[in-house]
């Protein structure tokens, strides 16, 4: 910028000079051969200062474009002083001019007026060489040649003003210089025209009569009032096309396209030269978008309010809608233009339009989150994140359409073992947490391609689409077991061969195992994983699904942590959700679950030491079913609690019949391992003891070590209330787990049933005679009565007597017989228990 000021200033100095070094040539009818020189220079410079003053403005893209009298006084200044001196009265004269407006219009500095004087002075220079080339006008009598020469300078001065005008602009304001040119040319156009002829009647005038400058007044006077209306119905049309298209291209849905099309819009509108738009967002914070001054749009964020400015060429409107505040629009004008009325009213309609623009986007902005966010919802699980059921399912069919008919896919299905245990226990947070952690080492697992979703509940599934090329299972492959994930330890590596599904569902099994925290309760994490492998085009994912769940249930009811389906089982598993429902039917109905009483008796007199009570099923279909075809299936179900309220509340019925009879035998009940994590079980067995009033100490429960798997206090907690009531417990299938001793310690029990494959093994095994003996010696030494189970022979029963055990159960002695029986058979057995007291070596006697 400051680079053309000094050259348009070089440029007009040395014209200048240069002008006035050359000798003038006055003609012999000089029209002011009267004045001094200096005079007649003073009189162009003040024609030409003139010229300025008398501008008209009006507004192009950033800024004013001021037209003047100049081509008219050009004509006039060549009339009356020799061409040389023009270019230096034209410095003195627009310098003077500009520095007037300067001080009593428009404010502009030392360099602007220079810079505006030198380029006038420069389009002049120009314009005289040019008139002069053709002709010599200097007090010569107007002729159409001369009016010619006078055309070509004029226009010459036109272009070279207008041009230098356009370029000054478009450095300042980065606009393109061409449409800036061409609107100042069409602006000035007709006022041109008009400037020339003015000055050719000026000279003709002069050159005649000077009687007649006296109609020059009126004459300028209208034509300055048409000039100007001109320029003001230009300017209108220019501000409603500005208007028009600046409020068209708010029509946006976003808010950072609303506000630069506003920032945009009033800068084109208003020609300013700088525009700031404040939009309110929620929670009294501001984003500013700003535009103008050549500057490069701009956008941040505000700590608070915008801070409020004021001066006389801002206009600052807030932005409304209804009452609403949306933000603050400010428009700050170019210094050379002081806002009036009608900018007050184009800025309020134009930040109406604004207001309402931003408000749109911004409720537009809240629908497409929304939308967003319940379409997000809708196919996601809040909880995990992980894909839902019916996301799963439509990805999942979606993943297998894309694949060929036969081409290999897996369903894993994966279930938390126990999770109902740490949600009823540890509280719904803790479930949550173990759900999330669950989660968030399946999505480290999950690999690209992979369908990773959660179904429900503790229900995970993973859609595995790419298979390394292993021939698919047939069906005659039979279902795969693994062991469970805690007895890795103890069994060693898993099958090395395994087919890929199966590796994933073990790295799935192994990754979940890993302790963790949850609740601040150390905890690993447990999982039965089924897995289903078939073409994709040949099952859907609701079918995958159920065959996965099939295997996964057979995982389950395995013991295993992994199973892969087996289609010979789906039927098989179908019929036990069946069972369950007829198992429902059962302990209502009353009649059908039995319970099957096995005396348990003393080795050395034969007395009863206690009863086992076991249950039965008279199936009205199925006929007589045992515990093995449904007890895990009802474990596995929330139909334990019912079950096993049934059960005791059975046996004590029974008892309390004996007990009626005058026999004092305790009674055993099999506890399933889960009911032990119902806090209810004690308050519930207590009831039922004050019911059949029956003592607490002859109800014996007999758990399972498995019991001690899980290490939760609320396991300790039931079984210690339990004991606190004086119910007696009993560890049952004793030395079959890997942690019976560990057990011990944990809980005080009563008694120790040593497991019948020990005592079946016993005479052919040493190590089962060891085992025997020792848990015989534990019992001893921990004061606990030690039943030895499933005494099948007079052998079995006189080895186990050598071995010191005093107490047994078997068909040996007794099978499991009808509670219409137990009665009499107690009373016979106590009876001659008694006589083998009085004669105790009845038994080894002469026979
Ligand atoms: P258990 O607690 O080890 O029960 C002993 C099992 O051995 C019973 O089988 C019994 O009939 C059988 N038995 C007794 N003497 C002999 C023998 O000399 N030789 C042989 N081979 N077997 C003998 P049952 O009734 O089929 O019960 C199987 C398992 O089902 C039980 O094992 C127990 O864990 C469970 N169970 C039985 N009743 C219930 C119940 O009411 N609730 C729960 N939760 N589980 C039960
Ligand atoms: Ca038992
Ligand atoms: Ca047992």
């Amino acid at each position: 910028m400051l680079v053309l000021t000094a050259a348009v200033l070089a440029a007009a100095l040395a014209a200048a000079a240069v002008g006035l070094a050359v000798p003038a040539d006055l003609p012999p009818d000089d029209p002011l051969d009267a004045v001094h020189p200096l005079a007649r220079l003073a009189i162009v410079a003040g024609v030409l200062a003139l010229a300025q003053l008398a501008r008209l403005r009006f507004r192009v893209a950033a800024g004013t474009v001021s037209v003047t009298w100049g081509e008219a006084a050009f004509v006039i200044g060549l009339y009356l002083a020799p061409a040389g001196w023009l270019p230096a009265a034209t410095l003195v004269g627009t310098g003077l001019g500009w520095g007037l407006l300067s001080i009593f219009s428009d404010r502009r500095s030392i360099v602007e007026i220079l810079h505006i004087a030198g380029s006038l002075t420069a389009a002049v220079a120009l314009a005289t060489a040019v008139t002069t080339a053709f002709g010599a006008p200097l007090g010569a009598a107007l002729t159409p040649a001369l009016a010619g020469a006078l055309l070509l300078g004029s226009l010459t001065y036109l272009l070279v003003s207008g041009w230098l005008a356009a370029l000054t602009m478009s450095l300042r304001h980065r606009l393109p210089m061409g449409p800036l040119l061409l609107r100042a040319l069409r602006g000035k156009l007709p006022m041109f025209v008009g400037n020339v002829l003015v000055g050719l009647a000026v000279i003709t005038i002069l050159e005649h009569s000077l009687r007649w400058l006296l109609l020059l007044p009126p004459l300028w006077w209208l034509l300055q009032q048409t000039y100007s209306q001109r320029l003001r119905a230009d300017d209108e049309r220019r501000t409603w096309r500005a208007f028009a298209e600046a409020t068209g291209a708010l029509n946006q849905l976003d808010e950072r396209d609303v506000a630069t099309a506003g920032v945009q819009g009033a800068l084109a509108v208003f020609g300013a030269d700088r525009v700031d738009l404040h939009v309110a967002r929620d929670g009294g914070r501001w984003r500013h978008y700003g535009g103008g001054g050549g500057e490069p749009a701009t956008e941040h964020d505000l700590t608070g309010a915008p801070e409020a400015e004021s001066g006389p060429h801002l206009l600052t409107r807030p932005l409304e809608v209804g009452a609403k505040p949306v933000g603050e629009l400010r428009v700050r004008f170019p210094r050379s233009v002081l806002p009036g009325e009608r900018d007050r009213d184009v800025l309020s309609a134009f930040a109406d339009a604004l207001a309402a623009a931003l408000h749109d986007a911004a409720t537009h902005q809240e629908l497409r989150i929304m939308a967003a966010q319940s379409s997000y919802e809708a196919v996601h699980d809040p909880l995990t994140k992980l894909v839902n059921r019916a996301a799963m399912l439509s990805k999942g069919d979606l993943a297998l359409h894309r694949l060929g008919h036969d081409h290999p896919v897996a369903l894993l299905l994966l279930d938390i073992n126990n999770f109902k245990e740490v949600n009823d226990t540890l509280g719904h947070a803790a479930g949550d947490e173990l759900l999330q952690v669950t989660a968030r080492r399946l999505q480290e697992l999950r690999r690209d391609g992979e369908v990773l979703g959660r179904l429900g509940g503790d229900e995970f599934a993973l859609l595995v689409t790419s298979l390394p090329a292993t021939p698919l299972p047939t069906p005659a492959v039979p279902a795969l077991q693994l062991p469970v994930a805690t007895e890795l330890s103890v069994f060693g590596e898993w099958p090395a061969s395994l087919p890929y599904p199966l590796r994933r569902a073990r790295e799935i099994v192994e990754e979940l195992a890993l302790p963790t925290e949850v609740a601040g309760v150390r905890m690993s994490v447990e999982a039965s994983v089924g897995v289903v492998v078939a073409g994709a085009g040949t099952a859907d994912m609701t079918e995958l699904l159920r065959r996965a769940d099939i295997a996964m249930y057979q995982a389950k009811a395995g013991g295993g942590s992994i199973a892969s389906y087996d289609s010979t089982q789906d039927a098989a598993s179908t019929d036990q959700l069946a069972l369950l429902a007829e198992l429902r039917e059962a302990l209502a109905a009353d009649d059908q679950l039995m319970l099957a009483l096995q005396p348990a008796v003393d080795l050395a007199t034969g007395a009863p030491t206690g009863v086992e009570a076991l249950i039965r099923w008279r199936h009205p279909r199925r006929g007589r079913l045992g515990p093995v075809d449904f007890v895990r299936t009802v474990e596995g179900s929330e139909l334990l609690g019912p079950f096993t309220r049934y059960v005791i509340d059975k046996a004590l019925a029974v008892a309390a019949d004996w007990a009626r009879h005058g026999l004092d035998v305790p009674i055993s009940i099999n506890l399933s391992a889960r009911s032990l994590l119902d806090p209810r079980l004690p308050s519930e067995v207590a009831e039922s003891l004050r019911r059949h009033q029956v003592p607490a100490h002859r109800l014996v429960l007999e758990i399972t070590e498995t019991v001690v798997m899980s290490e939760l206090g609320v396991i300790d907690e039931v079984l210690s209330e339990l004991r606190a009531m004086g119910i007696q417990l009993a560890v049952d299938d004793f030395g079959t787990g890997f942690s019976s001793l560990t057990f011990l310690t944990r809980v005080p029990v009563d008694e120790l049933k040593v497991d019948r494959s020990f005592v079946m093994a016993m005479a052919d095994s040493p190590e089962a005679a060891a085992i025997v003996r020792s848990t015989v010696g534990l019992g001893r030494e921990l004061g606990l009565r030690v039943v030895a189970e499933g005494v099948e022979t007079a052998d079995q029963r006189a080895a186990l007597a050598e071995l010191g055990c005093t107490a047994a159960q078997g068909y040996h002695f007794f099978r499991p017989m009808g509670s219409d029986k137990i009665v009499t058979v107690l009373q016979t057995q106590l009876h001659s228990s008694q006589q083998a007291r009085i004669f105790p070596l009845r038994a080894d006697g002469v026979s």
